[in-house]
């Protein structure tokens, strides 16, 4: 079968799937528990996922965020730390990353993404201003509104209907941008809040062409552009796969594009990053760097670690690089389009087109007798764990929280599960688990109750929120 042989080594392969870029040096043991101590552990934790103790989940699809597993050069850099107070090495090392790959002049570290929400909230907002984005996200929304700013929302219509195939559902609708300077006045906009791979849309990314169009619109009015980079090596992966012109560019220079059309930047190192803790606040503008400095030791500490040690830094340095690299992103998106694939392949109700890093639930076509006042995201959660002790969270009407103002519910079109997959940590054999067990508690959702609040705390209700099956 010579003819299948790949001889020339710069001839593409024909096909090879997505598998995984690197080999298991170190396994964690999973405890494994029985139906009767999972329904026991869910209504100890108020059938809250999040209160869960992780030794009672067998695969645990909470979040993406610190619980990538670090790479042995990764961990090597842990022992280059450089515990100094101020001027470590492994802050410059960071930098110098930072400007190289993300093309930002300045950087301060924080301790993760939310701190350098804050922060630049701070620096930025006045009272009365408003600030929109494409789709909120809970933390970076909260601290727009702690600083005294109103969210509006800028996404497409599309972003709102998980059945649209748009390939960038995460783009910016540049006429509701207009239609909110004719409102407001563009004095009273501060800046544009860009995510890229858009979180609560489904993992759901931007395009360049939107990018370039909402650079220039900023420009136009004197607006900043600010960019929420969580997820920016997953947002370049999918504009690689669907962008005309792109397909030849690496992801590292599609990255590098992204970031040089936006003023200023909040990370949380936490996601694309690869590292268990770890964000930073970068900006062009040498006089808001400047400012940052004069915040970041208020809240975080000295602007040369920012709430990290030393080796957190290193280990972010490294990983920064090892996620923009093409064999990662491809398998790491590879693995969520595999278990997104078998999921629809079964009829299950999911957000279309499969993230870069989740599989969102549609729970309001799978638990179509659960009125959305009874959280059947929160509950369909709460059933996933106790059928297989598989770990979800829910992104709804608990997620979406009360309108500051009004005091009232947000009621979010979406009303989703996600099952999001932490990076290099699982098989495709979890994943196969995952599926069979999503398939078939959606096969006897009838069954499944809604839940309501027995606490309600009144900032980020979902993660500290305890509820009870309604009769
Ligand atoms: C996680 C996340 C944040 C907040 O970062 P933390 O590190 O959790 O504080 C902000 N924006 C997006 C899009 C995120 O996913």
């Amino acid at each position: 079968m010579s003819a299948n042989f790949n001889s020339t080594p710069n001839k593409p392969a024909r096909h090879r799937s997505w598998a995984e870029p690197f080999k298991i040096k170190m396994v964690e043991l999973l405890k494994t528990t029985t139906i009767e101590e999972r329904q026991r552990a869910i209504a100890e934790a108020g059938y809250n996922t999040f209160l869960l103790r992780s030794e009672d989940v067998y695969i645990d699809l909470l979040t993406d965020s610190g619980v990538s597993a670090m790479s042995d050069r990764q961990w090597a850099g842990m022992m280059l730390g450089d515990e100094s107070y101020a001027g470590s090495a492994n802050f410059y090392h960071l930098e110098a990353t930072v400007r190289e790959c993300y093309s930002y002049a300045h950087m301060v570290p924080t301790h993760q993404g939310r701190a350098a929400e804050h922060i630049l909230s701070k620096l930025l907002i006045k009272p009365g201003d408003y600030v929109p984005g494409n789709m909120y996200f809970t933390t970076t929304r909260l601290h727009q509104e702690l600083a005294g700013g109103t969210f509006v929302d800028v996404i497409v219509d599309e972003a709102h209907d998980p059945q649209s195939e748009l390939p960038f559902k995460g783009n910016v609708d540049i006429a509701k941008l207009d239609a909110l300077v004719e409102r407001v006045d563009a004095k009273n906009i501060p800046y544009v809040s860009l995510a890229t791979c858009v979180n609560m849309a489904g993992g759901q990314p931007v395009s360049m062409a939107n990018l370039r169009e909402l650079r220039d619109w900023c420009t136009r009015h004197k607006v900043l552009l600010v960019h929420d980079m969580t997820r920016v090596a997953e947002n370049a992966w999918f504009i690689k796969q669907r962008e005309v012109g792109y397909a030849d560019k690496s992801v590292a220079a599609i990255v590098h594009e992204i970031c040089a059309l936006t003023d200023a930047a909040t990370m949380s190192a936490k996601k694309d990053a690869l590292v268990n803790i770890g964000g930073f606040l970068a900006m062009n503008d040498p006089d808001l760097y400047r400012r940052a400095c004069d915040m970041i030791v208020v809240y975080e500490g000295l602007h040369t670690y920012g709430g990290l040690a030393g080796r957190d830094m290193e280990a972010m340095a490294i990983g920064i690089r090892e996620s923009i690299d093409d064999n990662h992103i491809r398998a790491r998106i590879g693995q969520v389009e595999y278990l997104g694939a078998k999921l629809q392949a079964a009829g299950v109700p999911i957000v279309r087109p499969v993230g870069g890093h989740a599989v969102f639930l549609d729970a309001r076509r799978i638990l179509p007798h659960v009125a959305q006042e009874l959280l059947p995201a929160q509950a369909l959660a709460a059933a996933l764990y106790v059928d297989s002790g598989v770990r979800a969270m829910e992104r709804g009407v608990v997620s979406a929280g009360r309108d500051a103002k009004t005091g009232q519910n947000y009621y979010p079109k979406l009303e989703l599960v996600r099952l999001t997959i932490p990076r290099r940590v699982y098989t495709q054999a979890h994943m196969d688990v995952v599926a069979e067990s999503v398939i078939e508690v959606t096969e006897q959702a009838a069954s499944i109750r809604g839940l309501r609040f027995v606490y309600e705390p009144e900032q980020l209700r979902f993660f500290l929120g305890r509820f009870e099956p309604v009769a």
